[in-house]
């Protein structure tokens, strides 16, 4: 047996970082604070090239937040993270982030809100193209294009002319999906995109949902829809208080969770 000379240790790699990874997101000991209010506190997670991931837990565990700091709409104070090989490390609130980078990570992300978040001056296609032709300068006429088909791709192309107020909420979030993927994302991220809808309209919008899934596109999804996280999720993190309580396979964390907690919490709501 050969012995070790130097004394030194060979770490084991960590996560792979940079273009060849075959992650698309890496987050790693990611803290957010709101004032003294701990609400991340050390959260590690990991998605593969065009996996699903669904994140569950109570209301208040920190889910719309963790969403909310992979795309910077909010500012972690701590970790590490790193999205389609752009890496940001965050060192409290004085270190301020290359802006360059924020806007290239926004760029590769693209998130769907609860609550559709569509401009309401603008019609359906204004709103697809808004982003595509105002931030990344991309033509009328191209943006245009992809918007189509696009609108197309969740069944409301024929409605593109019509302002958001007119439509059903379950039409409303399927323009949210459209504008999502006009701006060509590598990772989506859906914050409770059926929390809103009346029942009747929940399904529409989880059957285009599940085509994306199927397209192979990378997705980390907070839901509160047990059933279809556990159909199209490639992996499940349930969140208790600000930390990854249980990550598995959607076999492992609902038929089998380890954690008393996420037991209990299956229990009330499946
Ligand atoms: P979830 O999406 O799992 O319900 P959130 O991430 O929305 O949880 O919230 C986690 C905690 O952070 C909650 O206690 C919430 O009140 C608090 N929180 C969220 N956003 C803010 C904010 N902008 N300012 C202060 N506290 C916030
Ligand atoms: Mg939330």
């Amino acid at each position: 047996m050969q012995q070790e000379t130097n004394g030194q240790q060979v770490r084991p790699t960590d996560l792979p970082s940079g273009a060849d990874s075959d992650l698309a997101v890496s987050v790693s000991g990611l803290e957010k604070s709101y004032d003294r209010l701990k609400v991340l506190k050390g959260i590690d997670f990991a998605a593969g090239r065009g996996s699903v991931s669904s994140i569950i837990g109570a209301s208040g565990s920190g889910k719309s937040t963790l969403l909310r700091c992979m795309n910077l709409l909010e500012r972690p104070q701590a970790g590490k993270l790193e999205i389609a090989g752009e890496e940001i490390r965050f060192h409290g609130a004085g270190r301020s982030i290359d802006p360059r980078q924020v806007s290239r990570l926004r760029r590769r992300v693209a998130m769907v809100f609860q609550q559709f978040a569509l401009w309401p001056h603008l019609t359906v296609l204004g709103n697809v193209v808004e982003v595509p032709v105002h931030v990344q300068g991309i033509s009328r006429k191209e943006a245009t294009e992809k918007a189509m088909a696009y609108l197309e791709r969740v069944g409301m192309a024929a409605k593109a002319d019509e302002y958001p107020n007119f439509l059903s909420g379950g039409q409303q979030q399927r323009v949210g999906i459209a504008r999502a993927l006009a701006t060509d994302p590598e990772v989506l991220l859906f914050d409770e995109p059926t929390s809103a809808l009346d029942p009747e309209l929940v399904g529409e919008v989880l059957a285009v949902i599940r085509g994306l899934a199927e397209e192979g596109r990378t997705m980390i999804l907070v839901t509160h829809e047990m059933r279809f996280a556990r159909d199209v999720s490639s992996q499940v993190a349930f969140l208790h208080q600000g930390q990854v309580e249980e990550i598995g396979t959607p076999e492992q964390v609902f038929e089998n969770p380890r954690s008393e907690r996420c037991q209990q919490f299956l229990s009330h709501v499946m």
